[in-house]
This record gives structure tokens, sequence and C-alpha cells, in this order.
């Protein structure tokens, strides 16, 4: 992969940076772009390991599997900065916001078919899938429940609260198609607390949602 760091300000707190790691298909594509995110900023006392550790480490598990999974369209593992909100104090994810702007910059926007947030992943046999909709978009939530069936992974869209609250906000705000997958109900009761810590994360949670993004993003079963 391909892999830039651009920089970006985090209004009263320095700055922070996102790492995109590009994969391209050339012309086996036809031009279009597939984006899988992962914040990697937590908020204390808790250590970040649900939330969101376990999102990084499926991007970077994927990342191992690509040239196998033989993606049809370009795809975009990005770990990103100064998501969490509770912590900057603004009312925005700084680093998805920056991400949509490096999309519009590339040229990339009508290219996006989808931007999915993996978010606390770690722990759970089943998932939830949310996005800022009345309903599923066959091309976006329906193509990432299709994944989730072949990968025999039980995941249940539901609508955002109101305009969402993770990195896939900034997407569906800007007019790009985008959703999170989470934990079952998107409760983790160590959420933001001290006891968010790596011993609770859960090998076989994790292997599942690697098998529902090797299927969203692969054009070969996986297996
Ligand atoms: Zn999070």
């Amino acid at each position: 992969m391909d892999v830039t760091i651009p920089g970006f300000r985090v209004p009263g707190r320095g700055s922070s940076r996102n790492v995109i790691g590009e994969y391209a298909v050339g012309d086996r594509g036809d031009g279009c772009l597939q984006i899988l995110m992962a914040h990697t900023d937590s908020v204390p006392p808790g250590l970040g390991a649900n939330d969101n550790a376990s999102g990084v480490g499926v991007l970077v598990e994927l990342g191992f599997r690509l040239r196998r999974l033989d993606p049809g369209c370009d795809l975009w593992l990005v770990a990103t900065g100064a998501e969490e909100r509770v912590v900057i104090g603004t009312g925005y994810h700084v680093g998805s916001a920056f991400l949509v702007k490096t999309v519009r910059k590339r040229g990339r926007r009508a290219d996006l078919r989808w931007a999915l947030s993996v978010d606390m992943v770690g722990r759970g046999k089943r998932f939830y899938l949310r996005s800022p909709r009345p309903r599923t978009r066959p091309g976006v939530e329906g193509r990432m429940l299709a994944a989730a069936r072949r990968a025999k992974v039980t995941v249940r869209w539901a609508r955002d609260s109101g305009d969402g609250n993770s990195d896939h906000r900034e997407f569906e705000l800007a007019g790009l198609p985008a959703a999170v997958i989470e934990v079952w109900r998107g409760y983790d009761p160590c959420h933001h607390q001290g006891c968010d810590r790596p011993g609770r994360l859960q090998a076989r949670a994790l292997r599942r949602v690697v098998r529902v993004a090797s299927e969203l993003v692969g054009s070969r079963p996986w297996g």
C-alpha cells in the first residue's frame, strides 16, 4: 500500500494526523473507491482497547490480506486522529472531517461508494451497523449487511440517533455515504472508563469483524 500521513490542526489542541494506506486496483476497477476507517485516539481514563484499538486492529489485519482478497475497487484503510469529541471539545470529528477534505482534494468524491467506520468491535458475537438514514441503501448498508451474511456474522442495522457519533458522521454530513459497525446496541459498559483494557478484547469477536470486512472489500470469497 502507498501510505501518506496528512496532518491537520485541531482547534485548541495543537495538531493530529490521519494515516492513509491506499490500495489501488488500477484499470481493474471502474474508478470506484471504498474507505474503511478507525480512530486511534481515546478518552481518559479509558485505555482505548475496545474504543478503538479494536477497530484499528481489524484494519491492520485486513492490510495483510488484501492481495489475497483482490479488491474490485480502490481501497483506503485509514487510521484517523482526533475523533473523540468529548476530549477535543469540538462539535465534530476533526480527523474524519479532514479525511472528507482529502477525498475531495484528490478528486475522488464521485468515486466513493461508501466509507465504513470500524469502532468498538472487540467484544461479542453480534454487531450493529448504524447510519443516520431513515432506511438502508442497497449500495451502502445493503452491501455491508450482505457481506455479514456471507461471513455468517449477525449484523443488525439501526438508525443513528441524531446525525451520528463516529467518523462516518462527517461523511454523511458532507453528502457522502457512510456507516459505522460497532458492538451490539453500541453499548460497552467500559466505554470511556478505566476498565476499557486490552484483556477484555475477544479474539473471536475481532475475527468476526475481519471476516465481515474481508467479504465487504474482497472480490474473492473469504475462507
Ligand atoms: Zn470510538
